[in-house]
């Protein structure tokens, strides 16, 4: 992964797969005009490595010429086309060959059939490196394609993200999902609260506790409190629908967040589902679930030690501690086996130091 301004961007295409596109283009147009002497043209800046390494593979006689046209603004066309270097001279009753980097909309190539139009060329073909046939506008034929590529934003090999990354040899895709929601779970005294707090501030990431979600909408006695208190007050268990709106709120919340930490939901495979179902609306998703796992005497040790401070009754009798370990292998093994079928879940040590246990977590969330 690379970083070119604000945005990040992941490996698209080696060294060796952009050269084999280049040597696709040379060899087709070489299978047609190695017998004349057509005048290339690039189109800068984008062109600039491409048209080298072409000629590199075009042995045959040939001319070489740019210009230069500008339409990109950031990561999309803005439509405009403005000519910056305009069409070499002396090309009446030349086959010309437009060597474009890439092809996308094909505003730029309307601008460069107009800017050619009256010149009396004797031919006129369009070549590509790239292009994105989805995103066409298919006007023109273009007569020569390097590679199709989907519509992904690309960097590298002469193309730039404001100005940045045309040196790089191979081609980037932007990575438009940079966020990272995490799920985690694990018995009580795992360590859970102690490590979203670092994975808070290392990811800036916001750590949504659904106890304290819960406690916070009864305590402000919020509509969705009041709701939730109404199944509660009858002893029935609060429905996930419920519980769901109240994460929604708390993701609403937070749009600056790179991402969010769940934590206490899902409990169970509806939840997991629901879950899954809330995130996809909104373009979200789950992208690890992450169990800190300990064995339980270790554990047992620690609430002990933790609820002689706490006071905590529930930490400080072994056999309430050993039921609450119970009531989570019960809940977690479905969901662990949900999560394991998508591929997203991780196991972690949760014994040792804790900036251990947090360089573990690190190795875990630097995979995604
Ligand atoms: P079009 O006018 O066909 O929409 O866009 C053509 C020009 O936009 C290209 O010459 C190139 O400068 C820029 N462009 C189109 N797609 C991309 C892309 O994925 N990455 C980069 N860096 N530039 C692009
Ligand atoms: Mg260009």
């Amino acid at each position: 992964m690379i970083k070119l301004h604000d945005k990040h961007f992941k490996p698209f295409l080696s060294q060796a797969q952009v050269q084999a596109a280049v040597k696709n283009v040379a060899d087709k147009i070489a299978a047609d005009y190695k017998d004349e002497t057509p005048i290339f043209v690039g189109v800068l800046n984008g062109a600039f490595m491409f048209v080298a390494d072409f000629l590199k593979e075009y042995q045959h006689p040939c001319e070489v010429s740019f210009v230069k046209l500008s339409s990109y603004s950031g990561l999309t066309s803005t439509g405009i086309v403005e000519t910056l270097l305009d069409i070499p001279v002396n090309i009446k009753g030349k086959s010309v060959i437009i060597l474009e980097d890439i092809i996308d909309t094909g505003r730029t190539l309307k601008e460069l059939v107009h800017l050619f139009s009256n010149t009396h060329v004797k031919e006129f073909k369009i070549a590509t490196l790239f292009h994105k046939p989805s995103v066409y506008n298919g006007e023109y034929k273009i007569d020569y394609i390097g590679m199709e590529i989907p519509d992904k934003f690309i960097v590298g090999y002469g193309l730039d993200y404001n100005e940045l990354g045309r040196n790089l040899k191979e081609v980037y895709q932007l990575n438009q999902n940079t966020m990272i929601n995490l799920v985690i779970f694990g018995k009580p005294g795992a360590g859970k609260g102690t490590q979203a707090e670092f994975l808070k501030s290392e990811y800036n990431l916001k750590h949504i506790s659904t106890g304290d979600v819960f406690r916070y909408n009864i305590k402000n006695n919020t509509e969705l409190g009041q709701l939730a208190k109404s199944y509660m007050d009858k002893g029935d268990l609060v429905p996930d629908e419920v519980t769901i709106k109240m994460l929604q709120d708390e993701v609403e919340k937070n749009p600056q967040a790179k991402g969010f930490i769940f934590d206490g939901f899902p409990r169970t495979t509806a939840q997991a589902e629901a879950l899954d179902a809330f995130l996809d609306s909104k373009d979200m998703k789950i992208n690890a679930t992450i169990a800190l796992e300990a064995n339980d005497e270790v554990l047992i040790n620690r609430l002990l030690e933790r609820g002689k401070i706490s006071g905590r009754p529930d930490d400080q009798d072994e056999n309430k501690i050993r039921n609450r370990f119970e009531e989570y292998n019960l809940k977690t093994a479905p969901l662990i086996t949900y999560y394991e079928g998508k591929n997203k879940f991780y196991s972690v040590n949760g014994i040792g130091e804790i900036a251990e246990i947090t360089k573990r977590l690190k190795a875990v969330i630097e995979t995604l």
